[in-house]
């Protein structure tokens, strides 16, 4: 290997979609891309979201220079707050990227002593070892980033996550002149968006989606409109209002984190709206439900969102029925299915008249479509190759399409979380490997290790089975019988007699070790639990979590 190289690690994101984060290294000096969380599946019980393990970049927290974010989502942003506690450096972005970065990590009370530096569009900074520069690129929030580092063995790009919209709401392109003047330089490294690498085409643009809702408006002059979006999505904001606006419906907001990033954007002049086309959702009752159009958080499901509480009919200002027409201005995230389908079935028992992606083009994706991702490598045409920002087959899929372009096999790596590699004139190798599983944060009980969550899954599974008993030490007998307790999976008369020959299988079991002489408490335990646990498996097949207490005395 060459003697020159740079060192890129992955953290997360490549295996799943959120907790996006990597390292990149040269001369030993760290910078930092993106830092974001990860929703949980419902099987993780008790999870609230899921963070990449940032031990290995703690471990070198003085080699690291600079957080550099390619864009304001949770998936790229949502880990900052525990990151930002144990490596305090510059954070670099684009201002909306920050603002909405700041405004979280106000609320999680960790700003105080930190460095945000915006940076602009096209903008080249020295950023630690490296020159980084911020390209611009379309996605589904305003203001997002391709980062190109200008490093000793040549230029790195990492696309962030984009796609290639020609009419972006707010006419800022990619800058596909600047990325086709970098393949010009030569890109030794490529790092690209997967997350639509399984899909042919082109992603619809943005300005699509508008049409539609347009269309929905004007059929609907006499309902109430309630559009529920991602609070990010500021260009999708813009055109809810913008269709509202023509046809003479006033706007209210509902939900935190809508307000929030509605006012953000109008701060920074990315939104364009009169305050007097707003009104407060206390007062939409003084108006005619044909004049009235809702923006809400809550298109993912969440049970704590404006528009879960709405199906629920728990919403203090509003409630929906027949006048009102809810639109889901989104499509779920993998994992969220579930409960964005009882959302829509609860709108339905209001009467509601409910209109989501699967029924009218009302969503566009961010990402990159097969046509896409082509035109983005034959721009770079880089020397090496890895995917990143997907579940594995969308890698496999992205990985697929390089060797289309002409890169060849051995110059593309798929590699997952914790997989390091080296770049450098002679290509690109595995390096090593760090930890990098799940780390996950339960609200209220703080972090989690698999141990704790693998018990939650038994118990949700297979329910518990407690053992108690007592045991006289001198005559080496029981004196308070063997009794099991049973939750989460008894049931009826049929689980009666099975306990009560488990009960008697425990007990000659604990018989026979008294008379071995065994007297040590943890022992007779283990004892105990081993022949509960054998008969419950091999012959009735079932695993409860199993807990015992008897006491020695
Ligand atoms: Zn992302
Ligand atoms: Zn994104």
């Amino acid at each position: 290997m060459a003697k020159e190289h740079v060192r890129v690690t992955f953290l997360g994101g490549l295996g799943e979609i959120g907790r996006n984060c990597a390292a990149i290294e040269q001369d030993g000096r760290i910078v930092i891309v993106d830092a974001g969380l990860m929703f949980p599946e419902p099987t993780m019980y008790g999870v609230d979201i899921i963070l990449p393990d940032f031990r290995w970049l703690i471990e070198r927290r003085d080699r690291v220079d600079a957080i550099v974010l390619t864009h304001g989502h949770e998936d790229h942003t949502g880990a900052l707050r525990y990151l930002v506690k144990e490596i305090n450096v510059p954070i670099y972005g684009s201002p909306l990227t920050l603002g909405f970065a700041r405004h979280r990590l106000t609320e999680a009370r960790v700003a105080k002593d930190l460095t945000f530096i915006e940076v602009a569009d096209g903008e080249r900074r020295r950023i630690g070892p490296f020159e980084i520069e911020f390209i611009p690129v379309t996605h589904s929030v305003p203001s997002a980033h391709a980062l190109a580092f200008h490093t000793k063995v040549g230029i790195i790009v990492h696309s962030g996550d984009f796609k290639l919209d020609l009419t972006p709401i707010d006419n800022r392109r990619t800058d596909v002149a600047r990325l086709a003047a970098l393949g010009d330089e030569g890109v030794a490294l490529l790092l690209c968006d997967s997350t639509n690498a399984e899909e042919p085409g082109f992603t619809a643009s943005e300005r699509s989606v508008g049409g539609a809702l347009r269309r929905l408006f004007l059929e609907r002059p006499e309902r109430r409109i309630v559009v529920a979006c991602f609070a990010s999505h500021i260009h999708r904001v813009q055109q809810i209002i913008d269709v509202a606006r023509e046809q003479h419906r006033k706007i209210a907001l509902m939900g935190r984190s809508m307000e929030s990033n509605v006012k953000l954007a109008r701060k920074l002049n990315l939104l364009h709206v009169d305050t007097a086309d707003f009104v407060d959702i206390e007062n939409i009752d003084r108006y005619q439900p044909g004049e009235i159009c809702v923006i809400c958080t809550g298109s993912q499901g969440e049970p704590l969102a404006a528009l879960s509480k709405l199906s629920r009919g728990d919403a203090r200002f509003l409630k929906v029925g027949n006048d009102d027409t809810v639109i889901l201005s989104s499509h779920p995230i993998p994992g969220n299915e579930w409960s964005v389908g009882r959302v829509i079935d609860d709108l339905h028992r209001a009467g509601t008249e409910v209109i989501h992606s699967g029924r009218e083009p009302v969503h566009a994706s961010g990402h990159a479509r097969q046509g896409e991702l082509r035109t983005f490598h034959q721009l770079l045409r880089p020397r090496n190759f890895v995917p990143v920002h997907g579940e594995y087959r969308h890698m496999v899929h992205h990985a697929d399409l390089a060797l289309t372009m002409g890169l060849g096999a051995k110059n593309i790596l798929i590699c997952e979380d914790g997989d390091q590699v080296e770049v450098s004139a002679a290509g690109i190798r595995r390096s090593g490997q760090v930890p990098a599983g799940f780390h996950y944060i339960d609200g209220s009980a703080g972090d989690l290790d698999e141990r704790p969550l693998e018990e939650r899954r038994m118990l949700a599974e297979f329910g518990v089975l407690q053992i108690a008993a007592g045991i006289d030490r001198d005559r080496g007998i029981i004196t308070q019988p063997v009794r099991l307790t049973a939750r989460g999976w008894f049931d009826g008369e049929g689980d009666r007699e099975l306990l009560a020959k488990v009960t008697e299988g425990v007990r000659d079991a604990v018989e026979a070790a008294l008379r071995d002489g065994d007297r040590d408490e943890q022992s007779i335990n283990k004892v105990a639990q081993r022949a509960a646990g054998r008969m419950l498996g091999q012959k009735f097949r079932r695993q409860p979590v199993l807990l015992a207490a008897i006491v020695v005395l």
